[in-house]
């Protein structure tokens, strides 16, 4: 027998339907990328993107069809997104610190038909246009008056292109396990890869993340999401902001410490999203400046390991609840957030931090389960370390156009990549990417948990740590490290520093410094590119 309940389909554009609705006067304001603080709410919010999807409809934009972004979080690509997905097409978010030649890759792959582009992007675009095939216009989020001169096929001035049509617009409706959305995976090795989220799998994810055990998001929050929508759905943001009817501040192009601290005073923001880079600027500039955070109240970081030195910060000097959190775009994207359980919830001072440390745990939606290289389930005892794999609603089957093949194991689950152990209260805590984890005598060291204790050093900007061939050991830890400015540690002060917070044998073999650590697009450390550049060393 089947339940007898009503058939609503879990699409995007009710969150910003319901939005609209129940906290319609709810302001949007946003770094403009012309400069200027731009104040909308979600009503407007609402009204516009009903005017883009009829624009897209006008210029025959079809279900299934892709429309790219190449955005900063702002109010118009807020609008833009829902509009996309309101009509049945699929956004296509692109991340524009990857490599022209990426750029060029990913969009031909996804056969973006149309472009949608912020001002900054404008002369890449012109750049690349030839190599893009399948972009049949390019729209630039600005106005007429901020319209430049421009080469870019089809062009038009977003507020132009909308002021062709009003917001009479019924949005689609269709299953809700059609796609909505597309995020390309930064692509360590080989190409990119498509994720293709569905509108069920964007509503359920939302859903879960906006809950107490995880970003806990409420109607009297003020949220800034740093994290750009391309980074993996802004982490939920641009759907869990609205479902919860909060208040949502958009950095725009800008995020330099000074910048993001200028809107969390300001806008008096209760709660934000990042990566641990924005965070270490956004601290250093605090501690130049002497400001303080008396309105923040919660920080989600993750993207890359926190490390501990932010989470004391921003805690003790700060009063600043950090919430750890783990995730990847097939996860869409967020896996599991560092709650604090009532098992844990006497701890205080660095035994707290030890818990924080930790990835913590997965929100309902989200199975997790950690196993050895034979596929055998390893005990979660907070020491034995597993591959980590996940399953649920909002997580990948496959990637688009089938590449890579097959993903999942025999019980549905998918390879994380990360190497992890998981406490017997469920606290996950990853050591390593699987392909960066250092095998040193048949065990494996964690080279995070090695740059995590190297970063603590007041004098280290960055550390990183791989593995260097080893004729008895097989591999042993290479420390490579950024001085901070006008600091000079030596390689005893900084192993040193280490003694007595690692086991014996996990200290680096050696130290060497150098001026810069590669990144990817997306903040992480280039393990492969350190690899290569150290493939020759000799350890002493
Ligand atoms: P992106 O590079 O777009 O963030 P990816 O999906 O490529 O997304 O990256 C996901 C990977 O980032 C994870 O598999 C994991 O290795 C790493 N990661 C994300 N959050 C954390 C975290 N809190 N601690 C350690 N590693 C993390």
């Amino acid at each position: 027998m089947l339940g007898l309940m009503q058939d609503w389909p879990l699409l995007c554009h009710r969150i910003i339907d319901y939005a609209a609705e129940q906290h319609g006067n709810r302001e949007v304001v946003s770094r403009s990328v012309e400069g200027p603080i731009h104040r909308t709410d979600y009503a407007e919010v609402r009204s516009r993107a009903l005017r883009v999807a009829k624009a897209l409809e006008r210029d025959g934009i079809k279900l299934g069809d892709r429309v790219g972004t190449l955005a900063w979080n702002t109010w118009r690509h807020l609008e833009a997104w829902y509009g996309i997905m309101g009509v049945g097409a699929i956004y296509h978010t692109v991340n524009p610190r990857l490599f022209a030649d990426q750029l060029v890759y990913i969009i031909n792959h996804a056969e973006d038909r149309v472009m949608m582009t912020d001002l900054t992007f404008v002369p890449l675009l012109e750049k690349l246009q030839e190599q893009l095939k399948t972009v049949e216009r390019y729209i630039v989020l600005t106005d007429g008056a901020n319209m430049p001169e421009t080469t870019l096929r089809g062009a038009i001035a977003y507020e132009d292109w909308i002021a062709g049509v009003d917001d009479d617009f019924a949005w689609k409706e269709f299953d809700e396990n059609t796609a909505a959305g597309m995020c390309y995976t930064s692509g360590t090795t080989g190409h990119p890869k498509g994720v293709v989220y569905s509108h069920r799998s964007n509503v359920l994810h939302s859903m879960a993340v906006s809950t107490p055990n995880v970003l806990n998001l409420h109607t009297s929050d003020t949220i800034l999401p740093v994290v750009p929508l391309f980074h993996a759905n802004s982490w939920s943001l641009a759907f869990s902001a609205p479902m919860a009817g909060a208040r949502l501040i958009m950095p725009g192009a800008k995020m330099d410490g000074e910048s993001i601290y200028e809107l969390l005073d300001s806008e008096r923001v209760t709660f934000t999203a990042a990566v641990p880079t924005i965070w270490l600027m956004l601290l250093q500039h605090l501690e130049k400046s002497g400001n303080k955070l008396p309105h923040l109240k919660r920080v989600a970081i993750g993207g890359s390991a926190c490390p501990r030195t932010i989470i004391e910060k921003f805690e003790n000097d700060y009063g600043v609840h950090v919430m750890h959190a783990w995730g990847m775009t097939e996860m869409s994207p967020i896996g599991s957030t560092c709650a604090i359980k009532p098992e844990y919830a006497h701890l205080d001072g660095d035994a707290r931090l030890d818990i924080q440390e930790m990835q913590g745990f997965a929100p309902f939606t989200v199975d997790m389960k950690i196993s050895d290289d034979s596929g055998a389930r390893v005990a979660w005892d907070g020491k034995t370390f597993g591959r980590l794999q996940v399953r649920g609603p909002s997580v990948a089957r496959s990637y688009f156009k089938g590449e890579g093949g097959e993903i999942l194991d025999e019980e549905g689950f998918f390879d994380t990549g990360d190497v992890a152990t998981i406490d017997q209260y469920g606290y996950m805590r990853i050591t390593d990417r699987s392909k960066d984890v250092i095998k040193s005598g048949g065990e494996w060291i964690s080279s995070i948990d090695l740059e995590n204790i190297a970063v603590g050093h007041p004098e280290v900007a960055e550390a990183a740590v791989i593995g260097i061939q080893h004729p008895k050991w097989d591999e042993r830890p290479l420390l490579v490290v950024v001085r901070r400015p006008d600091c000079s540690p030596s390689k005893e002060d900084i192993i040193s520093y280490m003694e007595g917070k690692i086991a014996r044998w996990w200290m680096p073999d050696d130290v060497v410094f150098v001026d810069e650590i590669p990144h990817t697009a997306t903040g992480k450390i280039q393990k492969m590119e350190l690899r290569d550049r150290f493939k020759d060393y000799r350890l002493p």
